[in-house]
């Protein structure tokens, strides 16, 4: 499917999610938001009206479905099995303010909390497969600082204007949880916009169905939040549920979608926000 994202039909939606939890039975560390928040519903018309006018909607790139999509997964399952390791992270230097802090969910952990597994990929590989390739993507304009870290090694206190942690979801109830995005408290409603508009058009859905069924932004309490200083947005996204064959499929062959459009999501939300 290349489903063009269309302007939302409705505002008022609020979608409630269960807590996923991790495949392995582990309580999961990134809990799913409960609802929408009132300030994502209320600046939907004015932010995406922001968006478009800007010529947004034309960076994006949609997801790849098709004819070729059995052939699109096996190159993508093995591209994503065998960058991960590839990504590298550093601990970053404290008296620097980054432009963007970029975290892969798990990345180089190895007991505890290491994330979910689907049938074709771990979590830990998609999030380091994203991370490397937004990374790629940010650098390659030639004018942002992009610092990637792991889940659990990073210096203290550190600084950037927006820190973006990357997760895909497990459930125990097969495809009971949707993509979604969460967001520290007093962060940039446009940014959010950006990044779920990107994503949802990356993974096929139109984004009015995708916030109403899926998008959900909230508080969350994610640990990192505490731990270093982002003005202008410090969020958490849950690109898929992983344990959903479907949706394991889609973000697959979606993948090089998802890093583009969310690239062009923080450049866009950098660029605007940058005098
Ligand atoms: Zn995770």
């Amino acid at each position: 499917m290349n489903i063009k994202s269309a302007l939302p039909a409705t505002l008022l939606s609020v979608t409630f999610f269960s807590l996923a939890f991790a495949a392995d039975s582990q309580e999961p560390e990134e809990a799913h938001p409960s609802k929408s928040s009132s300030e994502y519903l209320a600046s939907s018309d004015g932010d995406l009206e922001k968006l478009m006018a800007a010529g947004f909607q034309n960076s994006l790139q949609s997801s790849a479905l098709g004819s070729s999509s059995a052939d699109l997964l096996s190159q993508n399952t093995n591209k994503i099995k065998s960058t991960w390791e590839s990504l590298n992270t550093e601990l970053g230097a404290t008296d620097v303010t980054y432009d963007i802090i970029l975290q892969a969910g798990h990345y180089n952990r190895k007991t505890g909390k290491t994330g979910t597994t689907g049938a074709l990929v771990a979590e830990k590989w998609v999030t380091a497969y994203l991370v490397k390739n937004i990374s790629d993507h940010l650098l390659s304009e030639g004018k942002y600082t992009v610092l990637a870290i792991s889940a659990d090694d990073y210096s203290p206190h550190l600084n950037a204007k927006i820190f973006l942690a990357i997760h895909a979801d497990g459930s125990v109830k097969q495809c009971t949880t949707g993509p979604s995005l969460s967001y520290q408290d007093n962060g940039s409603t446009l940014a959010m916009h950006a990044i779920g508009w990107g994503l949802s058009q990356a993974l096929g859905y139109k984004y009015s169905e995708f916030r109403q069924d899926g998008f959900t932004v909230d508080a969350a309490k994610y640990y990192m939040y505490k731990k270093l200083n982002a003005p202008i947005m410090k969020g958490l996204l849950e690109v898929g549920e992983l344990t959903c064959p479907k949706r394991e499929e889609q973000l697959i062959v979606g993948i090089d979608a998802v890093a583009n459009n969310v690239a062009r999501a923080l450049s866009f939300v950098l660029a605007s926000t940058t005098p």
